[in-house]
């Protein structure tokens, strides 16, 4: 399910970097690099009274003169307004209600969106100043007394934000559904896919990067079995800053792949792989979701015998990272091996909800470290004494050992790789927790 989300939005130096650095040093678990992945940092987890939500930093603003502050911080609300379910308006007592402040504001209200109001550079413990109660003036409701720099507040403006947030909501769709993220590149081919599969033209598709309007769930059900198609390329929209399109498509795309079971990661055949692929496949990964990477627009592409193994190979090192993931080569526009497509969802989205039993898992064990004996250092030896499936999607292992240290990632490596090649679990990654047993 999709962690809510809270954003961060307010005029340049009110001190928004340094709330949200002061939120991560507390309370965020930033989600692990993978190597090989280059990611945009725009997205954070955080965990406060045992609840996850994510934050989400909408871009900073340059401050070249008022006009273009107000314009950026238009845009960043409405980024803001679109994607997050609270948005944290962020003031400086130090400078008072400004006009861009109201601005903003009038904005926000309008939106009908939940707005926490967080005063910060009230750094002063004890009454609020006078200067305080002059932000109620922004018709946002109570203000948040907040100092980013030493801490206080943070904490009731996180309360603030969870009031609005209703941790049961659940998107509606039954279990049986397989809810699938298309995720890639503009003009990748992701609503052509979709609306081959569904077979209605439901969204507009052009040649023009920007056009679609709406990311519209598409709910298929075919011999294959019940889908919920999440598209991504609707969010794309037009505008002259370039970065601040490309974090937004980014981060739609990270909600996408949130809310699904299984991503599609699509790569055009007559571009090959870029960078930005690498970012959106990275966090599906990471977030442990059954990946499958669908090189579409193979009709347009000249073939000999060997062009499928040189493209796959090529392919194969830049997704290095995800190694256990399938391809497989498409066409949206002639419906070329979707039928396969739809086997490999199937497929992968059972291997992502693959148990398998302590039993199977520790003869594996003794096996394996028989074969490979485990590492030493200084003459002490690792110990595994146990292991057991801990949780699905992804599967994840926890090994019970007698000493931490010398779990190392190489020899966690190694028992990945002998899980793989004994259960399978093609097409989704795997998390090895290691924990010390005394
Ligand atoms: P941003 O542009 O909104 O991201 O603002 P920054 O986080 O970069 O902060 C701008 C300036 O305000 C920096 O010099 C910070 O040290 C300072 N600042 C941020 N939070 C506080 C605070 O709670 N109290 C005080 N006194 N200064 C702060
Ligand atoms: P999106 O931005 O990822 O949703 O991409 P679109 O679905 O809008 O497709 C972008 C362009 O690529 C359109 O002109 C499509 O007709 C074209 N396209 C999509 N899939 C294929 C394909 O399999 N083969 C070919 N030749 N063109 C495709």
């Amino acid at each position: 399910m999709a962690k809510p989300l809270i954003a961060i939005v307010g005029r340049p130096n009110v001190g928004k970097s340094t709330l949200f650095n002061k939120l991560v040093g507390q309370r965020i678990s930033i989600v692990e690099d993978t190597p090989g992945v280059t990611r945009d940092r725009i997205y954070f987890e955080c965990e406060w009274r045992n609840k996850k939500v994510m934050l989400v930093d909408t871009g900073g603003i340059e401050p070249h003169s008022d006009d273009a502050i107000l314009s950026q911080m238009r845009r960043q609300a409405q980024l803001a307004i679109e994607a997050a379910d609270v948005i944290v308006l962020v003031v400086d007592i130090q400078s008072g209600v400004t006009a861009n402040d109201q601005d903003v504001a009038a904005m926000l209200l309008k939106s009908g969106k939940p707005v926490v109001l967080c005063v910060n550079k009230s750094d002063r413990l004890g009454a609020p100043s006078p200067e305080f109660y002059e932000f109620y003036n922004l018709g946002l409701g109570d203000p948040i007394a907040v100092s980013s720099t030493h801490g206080h507040g943070t904490g009731d403006l996180l309360d603030a934000c969870f009031e609005y947030i209703d941790f049961e909501k659940t998107d509606g769709y039954d279990e049986e559904y397989v809810k699938v993220a298309v995720i890639g590149k503009p003009n990748v081919g992701k609503s052509s896919l979709i609306n081959r599969i569904a077979g209605e033209e439901r969204v507009i598709v052009s040649d023009v990067a920007g056009t679609t309007r709406d990311a519209t769930d598409t709910v298929i059900e075919n011999r294959f079995g019940k889908y919920v198609f999440i598209d991504t390329a609707g969010i794309r929209r037009k505008s002259r800053v370039e970065e601040q399109i490309e974090r937004y498509s980014v981060l739609r795309a990270y909600m996408a792949v949130d809310r699904s079971q299984v991503c599609v990661i699509m790569i055009d055949a007559t571009v090959g792989f870029t960078e930005q692929d690498s970012k959106v496949a990275g966090y599906a990964h990471e977030q442990g979701k059954g990946c499958i990477i669908a090189v579409n627009k193979w009709d347009a592409v000249e073939k000999d015998g060997k062009t499928m193994q040189e493209f796959r190979k090529r392919l194969e090192n830049d997704f290095s990272f995800m190694a256990y993931a399938p391809f497989i080569f498409i066409s949206a526009k002639t419906g070329q091996r979707l039928e396969k497509l739809f086997e490999l969802i199937n497929y992968v989205n059972e291997q992502n909800a693959m148990r398998i039993s302590t039993g199977r898992l520790n003869d594996l064990l003794s096996y394996a470290t028989a074969r490979v004996q485990p590492p030493t250092d200084k003459g002490k030896r690792l110990k595994i004494y146990y292991c057991t499936q801990a949780s699905t999607r992804p599967p994840a292992f926890v090994f019970f050992c007698n000493k931490k240290e010398l779990f190392h990632f190489s020899y966690q490596r190694y028992l990945e790789n002998q899980i793989r090649e004994t259960f399978g679990l093609e097409g989704t990654p795997i998390k090895i927790i290691v924990r010390e047993r005394g």
